[in-house]
């Protein structure tokens, strides 16, 4: 068994700016697993950094965890030891990829899903000055599902962003505010976004403010559209705490740990009547389209997160308008650039 790990900064295209703060590039580390290959994006706003992956991926414990037989996926991640959450989903989805290219096959087709049931995925709008904002606006005027990012600091240009984007696109708009407002807050903007004719509202409260989720969800009128929750759930522990505060959740790689811990969590959001949202980082393709092969389970797709990069060293899932092809190469189904 041969593992290596291989750090890249990927560069955007344009500067991305949510509520967390503003970035112009990306780190993400490449695992190679074999001829398998998973990568751990790297986000500024969670704790895990490069020499954290690093330091996982170094250890004598993974390695030996991953001798056996590349067909049994379950038991080769059961026996890795607990980690930064990034670094354990470049190592899942590397022994996916794998598991796929041994047996010749997609994921979705392992696992016996229809690619024609993904849903069409969002494109994200990030903050900006409002000729910035008009412009990405206009250039985004085509796709079916746009997402606009908020928590600007200021409630009235919260809204602002939420008016010229209704103002300017007819579509399915949904908004994510990144952990921005306070209950309080939550509680009296949502109303007044509700008007603008949202599909959702993603993370109106901080991430650890369990109680501001109850709360918020008490005191808003009953026909606001759905709570998704996203920094708030990070894998199927966080979801019981929330339940009955929120509508659904929104499952990332980077933030669950893996394909595994993703499957799980639709099982019991499902289970508990709950919408489920399958999104990313900004990152590179190998990450987007690992998710991509989860998407006919799903509800909404925001998997739009490698469109800003501009020297990433795969391709994979082709993006088509908000259309999502499914790669149909073996494994992940991604491929080294030349
Ligand atoms: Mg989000």
């Amino acid at each position: 068994m041969s593992l290596h790990a291989e750090p890249i900064s990927l560069a955007l295209s344009m500067p991305f700016r949510i509520a967390h703060g503003t970035s112009t590039s990306r780190d993400n580390v490449f695992v190679h697993v074999d001829e398998g290959v998973g990568v751990a994006a790297i986000t500024p706003y969670y704790p895990a950094q490069v020499p954290d992956v690093l330091a996982y991926v170094a250890r004598p414990e993974v390695a030996a965890a991953l001798e056996g037989d590349p067909l049994l996926v379950e038991d080769l991640l059961d026996r890795l030891p607990s980690g930064p959450a990034p670094a354990r989903a470049a190592l899942d989805l590397a022994l996916h990829d794998r598991w796929g290219k041994t047996l010749g096959q997609p994921l979705y087709r392992l696992w016996g899903l229809n690619p024609e049931r993904a849903p069409l995925s969002s494109y994200t709008i990030s903050m900006a000055d409002d000729a910035e904002f008009r412009q990405r606006m206009q250039e985004a005027a085509g796709y079916p599902v746009l997402k606009i990012k908020l928590g600007s600091g200021s409630l009235e240009r919260d809204e602002a962003l939420v008016r010229m984007a209704r103002e300017a696109y007819p579509g399915s708009l949904c908004v994510d505010a990144n952990a921005a407002w306070t209950a309080n807050e939550a509680a009296a903007i949502i109303p007044r976004l509700a008007r603008y004719d949202l599909q959702f509202i993603e993370q109106p409260v901080a991430q650890h403010d369990r109680e501001g989720w109850h709360t918020l969800a008490a005191r808003l009128p009953e026909d606001m559209p759905p709570l998704i929750a996203d920094e708030s759930i990070h894998d199927s522990r966080d979801i019981l705490p929330l339940a009955g505060a929120i509508g659904g959740i929104n499952i990332k790689l980077a933030k669950c740990g893996g394909l595994r811990e993703a499957r799980r969590m639709i099982a019991l959001a499902r289970t508990l009547g709950m919408k489920v949202m399958l999104g990313c980082m900004v990152e590179s393709i190998v990450g987007v389209s690992a998710a991509a092969h989860l998407a006919p389970l799903v509800d909404f797709a925001d998997l739009d997160g490698n469109l800003l990069v501009v020297n990433d060293p795969y391709t994979g899932m082709i993006w088509d308008q908000g259309r999502l092809h499914l790669p149909s190469a073996p494994g992940l189904g991604v491929q080294r650039r030349g």
